[in-house]
């Protein structure tokens, strides 16, 4: 038996807890049957934290989550938390987990499995096929610019503004993140901004025109302007591999881009910091979608997005690539024999529960892994 590195599991709220115990039957599965283990600690975040500690994150689990080489995060929020100050919400956890980790660069697959290719709204003649993946700027731009803030300029008027900045090293670090990324994928990167209207656009992408001569000449580099890549997004998203955009544009480009492939359910993402001397980088891992209340405790809450979350920490975290391709491959199977969740349930299909769809994704391991 190997250890192949430690794992914080944060489940949080409502489903987040229902899909984190399946992550947990995988990890125990990959013991059993690779002889892969894991360091394992679990703590609270967001509402089950308040509840319990008084705090949306206690330093001493922000301590464990920079200790651990990989953060596995559910979902936080509920209604009953909802009123609390801003600081004391239970987002707040996930974004302190977020600035302290320095976690800069945001990724978001969006692939359609061949047996949804009817969930999405677009043709499935656009979407079959759909790999690409978004890399988000996560801690600069727009969002966290000075000057910010809403001032009185007399005469019963006010004025709102933010700053969209970045500098050199902030555009160098995620670009740099979307070339290698490219070269373990279909080695394209498109980058995203707006440089026909905006300096820190221009300087984007300048700075990645000027990293890309340097260092990754082999990978294909193309530009394009946000709105263009919106429009393209739902014309013909298959011409892109890897896109790498600012924190504003991606923000919305990776919701429109997930929406292409139907459900909230199926999508993983991943967000990494910078790597240290060993070449390892601080990483959370999390479904796109929330705690979904609405759903909570009954068991039926799709869990393929958190595994799949699981599956990019075990290829991104732990170079378990064999690993990760099992994984991914079992659930295309799984879905392939009508096996569905209520969120993706379709006529003539099979409905299941959380903990069924897991059983079987596993049994597909098994016979996969045999
Ligand atoms: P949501 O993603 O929780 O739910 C949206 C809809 O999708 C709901 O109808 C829900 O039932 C469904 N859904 C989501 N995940 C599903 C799954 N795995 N299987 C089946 N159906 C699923 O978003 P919301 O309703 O806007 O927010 C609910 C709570 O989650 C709020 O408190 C919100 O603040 C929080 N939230 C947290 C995160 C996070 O933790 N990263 C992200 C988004 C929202």
């Amino acid at each position: 038996m190997s250890v192949a590195g430690s794992l914080l599991l944060l489940p949080g709220d409502g489903i987040g807890p229902e899909v984190m115990r399946q992550v947990r039957r995988v990890i125990d599965w990959m013991a059993r049957r690779r002889g892969i283990e894991f360091a394992i600690e679990e703590g609270l975040v967001g509402g089950a934290a308040i509840d319990a500690q008084g705090t949306p994150l206690a330093d001493a689990t922000m301590e464990k989550a920079q200790a651990a080489d990989a953060v596995i995060f559910g979902a936080v929020g509920g209604a009953k938390w909802e009123g609390l100050g801003f600081d004391m919400r239970p987002e707040a956890g996930l974004l302190r987990l977020r600035k302290e980790m320095d976690l800069f660069a945001n990724l978001r697959p969006a692939v359609v499995f061949d047996a949804l290719v009817d969930a999405s709204t677009l043709k499935p003649d656009v979407v079959r096929g759909l790999d690409l993946m978004i890399i988000r700027e996560l801690t600069g731009g727009v969002y966290f610019g000075e000057p910010r803030g809403i001032s009185d300029i007399g005469k019963g008027q006010r004025r709102g503004i933010n700053t969209q900045v970045y500098t050199t090293a902030e555009i160098h670090r995620v670009a740099r993140v979307a070339f290698e990324l490219a070269r373990k994928r279909g080695n394209k990167v498109c980058s995203v901004e707006k440089h026909n209207v905006m300096e820190s656009g221009l300087l984007w992408k300048e700075e990645v025109i000027a990293l890309h001569q340097k260092e990754y000449q082999d990978v294909e580099l193309s530009h394009m302007l946000a709105d263009a890549c919106a429009m393209q997004l739902v014309r013909n998203p298959r011409q892109f591999d890897v896109i790498v955009t600012d924190n504003l544009f991606g923000d919305m480009l990776s919701d429109e881009a997930a929406m292409l492939t139907g459900s909230i359910g199926m999508l993983p993402s991943a967000s990494l910091g910078a790597p240290d001397a060993n070449g390892k980088r601080k990483a959370l891992y999390e479904p796109v979608h929330g705690s979904a209340p609405d759903i909570a405790g009954r068991d039926i809450a799709n869990p393929i997005a958190m595994l799949l979350s699981f599956g990019m920490a075990l290829r991104w975290s732990f170079d378990l690539h064999a690993e990760a391709d099992l994984l991914e491959r079992a659930v295309q199977n799984v879905l392939k024999t009508g096996m569905r969740t209520a969120d993706i349930m379709q006529p003539g299909m099979a409905r299941c529960s959380t903990s069924v769809m897991a059983d079987t994704i596993m049994r597909e391991m098994d016979k996969l892994a045999a």
